[in-house]
């Protein structure tokens, strides 16, 4: 009798613990299927409708850029994402505000000093001014509590691309070191105010190697954006480069892969442009044509697999200038429906 018990309960076991396996596969393995999108892109939605073609494909997470943040309709979208399943988060390069640019006429010694040994306040500034970092952590906070994500998310990128600090105690650091000094001591900010905080780090133009010593805090994860690639072929291709760059795509992974000793991989993120209009017209309106098609699907398909080969398990992309214009002048979007349920489809071959 008590043999016959421990066989039911050893068998119900089994049946317990295939049932929870079967489940961990049906999850999708991106957890964070994300798009970054411009007001303009979002606001006609009777003539072309993000929210509902994310709710349709699956992805769960939206971040608003180029907008006015304060105007009530914004507010108003942001909850509307909220009562939707769907985390609204800010992706925005910040440094303007949190080391606010005038302040380089009383301190100087805040801002990043030139190969000339000229202080500058053009770009990021000197990380090795405990003092501005203590204004950054101030401001870092203050940022936080106006522009609250749903998931505790932060994305206070710094300046975008512009020169680095080159005086006596910054000199031995590169840029990602410079960058991270930063959003170690932003992440203390914002933990002032939201202890559930997690931080970007942006591997992204001349922070896209590697940190060479400075460590992430806990709690900074890594935001890999491969600005300068190709869309046409997969990042799998090390060979493929852009005419007018200096790294290919087996230079990119092999930063990727550099980046991943410092950054813990389930945490890390990738900000891509496969569907990045803007980035194709050159930022300028009348958009040009995305070019969605078999070898640029067949590219970003490839790219999943090789994402997911590191471990990385949060995605995101530039969706900008897809909006109601585009779609009155190509006539398809079918990109976005691609996009999003590649993402909540992919599996890992065994
Ligand atoms: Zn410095």
């Amino acid at each position: 009798m008590k043999k016959l018990t421990l066989i039911i309960f050893l068998a119900a076991l089994l049946g317990l613990s295939l049932s929870s396996c079967k489940q961990a596969q049906d999850e999708p393995w991106f957890k964070l299927r994300g798009i970054v999108v411009a007001w303009d892109d979002i606001k006609n939605p009777d003539q072309l409708d993000w929210l509902a073609k994310m709710k349709e494909t699956g992805m769960n997470t939206i971040s608003v850029c180029g907008f006015d943040y304060l105007s009530d309709e914004y507010a108003q979208f942001k909850q509307k994402c909220i009562d939707n399943g769907i985390d609204f988060e800010y992706e925005e390069h910040a440094m303007t505000w949190l080391l606010p640019r005038d302040l380089i006429h009383e301190h100087p010694e805040y801002f990043r000093m030139d190969e000339n040994g000229v202080r500058r306040n053009d770009a990021n500034g000197c990380p090795s001014c405990e003092e501005a970092l203590e204004v950054i952590r101030k401001n870092a906070a203050e940022f936080a509590v106006k522009y609250a994500p749903s998931n505790h998310r932060y994305y206070t990128w710094l300046f975008d691309g512009g020169g680095i600090c080159h005086c006596e105690k910054c000199k031995n650091y590169n840029a990602s070191d410079q960058g991270l000094i930063y959003e170690n001591a932003i992440l203390e900010g914002i933990r002032t105010v939201d202890p559930e905080a997690v931080l970007a780090h942006l591997a992204y133009e001349s922070t896209t190697p590697a940190p060479s010593c400075i460590k992430p805090s806990e709690g900074v994860f890594l935001e890999w954006a491969p600005f300068y690639r190709r869309w046409d072929e997969p990042l799998s291709n090390r060979a493929a480069i852009r005419p007018d760059q200096k790294w290919s795509h087996g230079d990119y992974l092999d930063m990727l892969e550099d980046n991943l000793k410092v950054f813990p991989a389930e945490t890390a993120q990738v900000l891509e442009y496969w569907l990045d209009v803007s980035q194709r017209s050159g930022w300028k309106k009348p958009a040009k044509d995305l070019g969605w098609n078999e070898q640029t699907k067949a590219a970003f398909l490839d790219d999943l697999k090789t994402y997911a080969s590191y471990g990385i398990r949060n995605i995101t992309c530039y969706g900008v200038y897809i909006d109601a214009d585009y779609l009155n002048m190509y006539k398809d979007v079918s990109c976005i429906t691609d996009y999003g349920k590649a993402l909540r489809d992919f599996r890992p071959q065994k």
